[in-house]
């Protein structure tokens, strides 16, 4: 049987990214070479980011769109540097990519490791896991505003932030979040809202969720407040499977939720285009970590474990669950990284998951 070939465009981008990529390649050259399919990672690296930016004015190739459309997935590691306000290196970038491609659902499960203590007592003796479904593609990142009257001299100038809540973008990431609880065993959607003070696009957004929530009635449902919510992540935790939030909220959230289960160098996340019109793009969580970036000790598991989420996009389950094991083989064995509180570099644990894979 022929070979299939999966076309990727490798961003690195900057800081850690550079670093938690490669590792992730090496373990995906590792897939390659021992899965029962037959596969190829065709690997396209592109040198975008914010040093790009300092040589050319601009975060990406100005047809970058037209240059990545083609391929089946975008592996990304981390955007931003002192050299670039945070805003442009984001906008110009990733969140470029996001809804360029209109990648509409963000999946960043919260995965509670073997071997990994969390701050949260509960954690260790309550199996916790949860997945925070993110609306990608409006909401408080709608990057709609401006900012005007500066002229009239210090103190004057005002800024208009507009968030944007669509019924057809609140529809879709809840169905989303509607159809991934049914996959899982506990059936469950956790709506967070803030309806109470956003009395316009949060109160379209519980409408909707009422209105979805109907035509699943196998999945159980709430709707809780983010402030609510926040203190439920770390009270009540065994209660969520999936949490379907606005774009900001489910952004903070997320982090939260990873920080529960350890650090941030674990958290794993896909961009998804669910339709499959263009590319969906896979990174982790964490940023470009300027403070440890060059010193080999970045953790590369939320690298690693969003290609796991790339090879379930590809529909290669079985290839993304020897890589779940291998990782949690790794951690259940003590092997961890600093943020983790242990000592293994980077290359270190990336090759003991890869060993795993063998
Ligand atoms: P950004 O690039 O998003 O502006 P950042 O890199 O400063 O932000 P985060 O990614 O949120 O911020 O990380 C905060 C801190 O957590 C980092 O400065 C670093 O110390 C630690 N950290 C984050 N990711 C990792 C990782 N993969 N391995 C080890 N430490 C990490």
């Amino acid at each position: 049987m022929a070979k299939q070939t999966y076309r990727i465009a490798a961003i690195p981008a900057d800081g850690i990214g550079t670093e938690v990529v490669a590792a992730g390649r090496r373990v995906l050259d590792a897939v390659e070479r021992t899965s029962v399919t037959e596969l190829n990672f065709d690997w396209t690296e592109f040198p975008w980011g914010s040093q790009y930016y300092t040589e050319t004015g601009t975060m990406m190739a100005d047809d970058g769109l037209d240059q990545l459309r083609d391929f089946d997935a975008i592996y990304f590691g981390a955007v931003g540097w002192h050299t670039v306000p945070d805003h442009i290196s984001l906008w110009g970038l990733r969140l470029a990519i996001c809804q360029g491609f209109d990648q509409w659902a963000n999946v960043r499960p919260v995965t509670f490791l073997p071997g990994v203590q969390s701050p949260l007592r509960k954690a260790d003796h309550t199996e916790l896991d949860w997945v925070v479904v993110r609306e990608n593609s409006e909401g408080e990142y709608a990057g709609i505003g401006g900012r005007n009257l500066g002229a009239r001299g210090r103190g004057s100038e005002v800024a208009l932030q507009t968030a944007l809540f669509t019924e057809v973008g609140c529809e879709r990431i809840m169905r989303f979040a509607f159809e991934l609880a049914r996959t899982r065993t506990h059936k469950k959607v956790s709506s967070v809202t803030k309806s109470n003070a956003q009395q316009y696009g949060m109160v379209l957004w519980d409408d909707v969720f009422k209105r979805v929530l109907l035509d699943y009635p196998d999945v159980d449902t709430e709707s809780v407040l983010v402030d609510a919510m926040a203190a439920k992540f770390v009270l009540q935790p065994e209660e969520l499977s999936v949490v379907v939030a606005s774009n900001l909220n489910a952004d903070i959230l997320s982090d939260l939720g990873s920080a529960l289960a350890g650090s941030l160098g674990i958290a794993s996340s896909a961009n998804l285009n669910p339709e499959r019109r263009y590319p969906s793009m896979f990174e982790p969580v964490h940023g470009s970590a300027p403070d440890i970036a060059g010193t080999g000790v970045a953790n590369p598991i939320g690298a690693i474990a969003s290609a796991a989420l790339m090879l379930r996009h590809f529909g290669l389950d079985d290839d993304a669950d020897r890589i779940d094991a291998a990782i949690n083989a790794v951690t259940e064995a003590g092997v961890l990284p600093r943020d983790l509180g242990g000592f293994a570099p980077t290359d270190t644990l990336t090759e003991a998951i890869i060993a795993q894979l063998s």
